[in-house]
């Protein structure tokens, strides 16, 4: 089954393949157990710098600090994931705060509340309401910082290092942000594919189905009528379903439907639309052809399916069906087309099935349209 489609009308990006949800929510924790790693790691290098820099009460307030990381890395090796989110944010909260109120906002370690307050709002644990009261507590914090500690002043040892550290922070303050958010595209994609998909084809078949093939056609006759090009609108239906269904069971009828399904789709090209109109009625519109090409098209297709082995069935079972054609007409709406091509097909079981009609003015007449 081709995705150039579905690919047309949900206009993503170029590539065709995207992760699948559970690759995403697999990578996720992958990535955060490195960054609790590097955080684990980062933090008892803290310990010593603050010591070194007569900041005593941050240096013990870091030996917590490491026991937080070290306890949320056991907790994802637990699988207790969430858990071990939590006490990563109260750690980074509690962190940045303490560092401004003890050595001033010119370090940039308040740049941490933004990233744990955008990484609040992709944690799925929590309620869309919830998230965003925390979220705006923590820029509000942020805010109050730069209230209550605009005057503390660093007065600890290696002052001209301050502005590199400032840098550092920023950086790996935002690094959380960008994947959080490259995070959510690529899962949003991923869902909207799968939905798509999902809501596109039929269960059974996996043909398209009638509610979503329509805006598809119309899609389809805008762009041939851009290029001048003909197309043609085929309705087929099963001969005698009812009978195979009474005679072989329901079961056996679904296999048939689907083994049709994918004689269809195989005998077509990837540019003509397949649907699952009804039961055992499908609509076929072929792309590019004008009314003779599509009658020798849609007569190799009879017969393709007439030749069918159904060995999984019955040997020797044969299973014909009957068809009616019409080129879009200028000017003629999906409706009328349709109505033509179900008149013409109705000729076709009239007359004895198994056979391809091509739609007559005539016909027009006896519908009415
Ligand atoms: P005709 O040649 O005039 O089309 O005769 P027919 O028996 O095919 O047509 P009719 O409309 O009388 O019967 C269609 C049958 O298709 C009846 C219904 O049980 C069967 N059918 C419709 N949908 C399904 C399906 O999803 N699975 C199965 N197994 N049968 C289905
Ligand atoms: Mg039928
Ligand atoms: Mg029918």
């Amino acid at each position: 089954m081709t995705h150039s489609h579905l690919g047309a009308l949900l206009t993503t990006s170029e590539q065709p393949l995207h992760a699948s949800l559970d690759d995403v929510e697999q990578v996720k924790f992958q990535i955060i157990k490195k960054v609790a790693y590097f955080a684990l790691a980062t933090h008892v290098l803290l310990i010593l710098f603050f010591a070194q820099i007569g900041a005593l009460t941050l240096a013990i307030v870091n030996i917590f600090s490491v026991l937080a990381w070290g306890s949320g890395i056991f907790l994802i090796s637990q699988r207790l994931h969430a858990l071990a989110l939590r006490i990563f944010c109260i750690e980074v909260v509690l962190h940045s705060i303490l560092a401004c109120a003890t050595l001033g906002l010119e370090l940039g370690f308040q740049f941490y509340l933004w990233t744990i307050s955008s990484m609040l709002l992709v944690d799925y644990q929590l309620k869309l309401k919830q998230a965003v009261i925390y979220s705006m507590t923590l820029i509000i914090t942020f805010a109050g910082l730069y209230f209550f500690f605009a005057d503390v002043t660093y007065n600890y040892a290696y002052v001209s290092l301050l502005p590199y550290i400032n840098i550092i922070n920023i950086i790996i303050a935002g690094l959380p942000m960008i994947y959080a958010f490259s995070l959510i595209r690529e899962i949003s994609i991923s869902q909207r594919i799968e939905l798509t998909e999902m809501a596109a084809k039929d269960h059974l078949t996996k043909l398209y189905n009638r509610r979503f093939a329509k805006q598809l056609i119309i899609e389809t006759r805008q762009k041939s009528i851009m290029v001048d090009n003909q197309i043609c609108v085929v309705m087929a239906d099963i001969d005698m379903f009812k009978q195979i269904n009474d005679t072989y069971g329901h079961d056996k009828g679904d296999a048939i439907l689907t083994i049709i399904a994918s004689a269809l789709t195989n005998q077509l090209n990837s540019t003509d639309i397949i649907v699952r109109w009804g039961g055992e009625e499908f609509l076929i519109v072929l792309a590019n052809t004008n009314e003779a090409d599509a009658f020798v098209r849609i007569e190799a297709l009879r017969n393709h399916i007439q030749a069918l082995s159904l060995l999984s069935i019955k040997p020797n079972l044969t299973i014909t069906m009957s068809f009616g054609l019409i080129e879009w007409r200028p000017l003629a709406s999906l409706e009328k087309t349709l109505q033509q091509a179900d008149a013409a097909l109705y000729k076709s079981k009239n007359d004895g099935r198994n056979m391809t009609t091509i739609a007559t003015p005539e016909q027009d007449y006896m519908i009415g349209v």
